[in-house]
């Protein structure tokens, strides 16, 4: 919902001051804008729950009998998946999609919009013309035509602009004035969501990462103490520091890479409704391996579209030879794209999901490992750039 459009006024100014020949200066520019924290950077927090706390502490006072998620206010909302998850386990705890897990309806109408939604501010003019100003600044540095203006010029083009802007923001308020500030920032907001965060953790949903999750804290924290003293986990007797400076000095060579984060990662869970589980994964952001991450990223990008052309000659030649074409390019990069493009006349198909694929993919062994699949994939990209 944009109250007017940015480039036209800026493009009118300069057209004003200018002349004509103004019109196709801003062509080539792209003008973009950022969006304010999503519900979830307020609500979400696993670190708190998963990091921030003392696990011996939490051990020795914990009683499962009184936790505070077994409250009268919370009855309706206990759940069976505790037991579920874990045998031993003798009582409910609330693991539930319901919004009504809060009973402050201000904050209630805001997760029911989704993890994804930007609570709607007040419509402060000053502010808007105080960032458009920045933009109109920024304009006249990057734009070879403009920064050529004299300096007259350039501040006359700046105040039209700006003026042109206040009149169409001012008009546009007055016929959307029913608009309404959600009260993210209001006092008593905060502390319900200091409460609520306080006795849950907030997650995305597996496959609808939009909807909310709440999950009692002692319960996942149960969960996750349960599944890092599993064998798949070895328990290192290391001071945090010291890993943290390990990791860094694997990466040092690597002096192009921005070394921002200094923290471990830390768990985060993701809840699979159909399954009455949950997804563990931890961060890359703002963590050690946040620089490595990036790096990988940025290589697969790379080397992605040389293995999938490597992949479409090969199913290519495979056909000339007998007659099938196999889709030797297996990872689906999108479900939508698929199902938009399924054939009209009804064909078998075939499609699978690998369970725990990543999960049981060897790291530690040396043939059929990982960094055996990652150097085959990366030779045939290399090999197929090369040729
Ligand atoms: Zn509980």
């Amino acid at each position: 919902m944009e109250a007017f459009s940015v480039r036209r006024v800026i493009q009118d100014a300069l057209k004003r001051v200018v002349g004509e020949e103004a019109d196709s200066w801003l062509d080539d520019t792209m003008i973009g804008w950022t969006y304010n924290d999503p519900i979830e950077a307020f609500v979400c927090r696993p670190k708190r729950t998963f990091k921030d706390f003392n696990l011996e502490q939490w051990s020795r006072d914990y009683d499962a009998a009184r936790c505070p998620c077994r409250l009268l206010r919370y009855l309706a909302l206990l759940s069976d998946i505790p037991t579920e998850v874990l045998p031993e386990s003798t009582h409910q705890h609330v693991v539930t999609m319901n919004p009504d897990i809060t009973n402050n309806y201000r904050l209630r109408t805001m997760p029911k919009q989704g993890l994804n939604h930007v609570p709607l501010k007040a419509f402060d003019i000053e502010e808007a013309l105080y960032e458009l100003g920045q933009l109109l600044d920024k304009i006249a540095e990057c734009i070879d035509d403009v920064a050529r203006l004299c300096d007259r010029k350039r501040k006359l083009v700046k105040k039209l602009a700006l003026d042109k802007a206040r009149k169409k923001m001012c008009s546009y308020w007055e016929k959307h004035r029913h608009i309404f500030v959600e009260p993210i920032g209001q006092a008593n907001v905060k502390t319900e969501i200091e409460v609520l965060t306080g006795r849950f953790l907030v997650t995305a949903k597996d496959k609808a990462a939009n909807t909310p999750t709440f999950v009692c804290d002692n319960i996942i924290r149960e969960f996750a103490v349960k599944r890092l003293s599993s064998p798949d986990f070895v328990l290192l007797h290391e001071e945090p520091e010291l890993i943290e400076a390990a990791i860094h000095a694997e990466t040092e060579h690597l002096v192009v890479l921005p070394h921002a984060g200094a923290s471990l990662p830390y768990l985060m869970a993701v809840f699979k409704a159909h399954k009455w589980s949950f997804r563990w994964i931890t961060n890359t952001a703002n963590s050690v391996v946040s620089s490595m991450a990036e790096l990988c990223a940025c290589l697969l990008c790379f080397f992605t579209p040389s293995v999938r052309e490597l992949c479409k000659d090969r199913s290519n030649l495979m056909e000339a030879e007998y007659d099938v074409k196999p889709n030797l390019w297996w990872p689906t990069s999108s479900v939508g794209e698929i199902a938009a493009n399924l054939a009209t006349i009804l064909t078998p198909e075939f499609s699978a999901d690998i369970t725990r694929c990543f999960e049981l993919i060897p790291t530690d062994t040396p043939e059929h490992s990982l960094v055996v699949a990652v150097i085959f994939f990366v030779e045939c990209a290399m090999k197929h750039k090369c040729d």
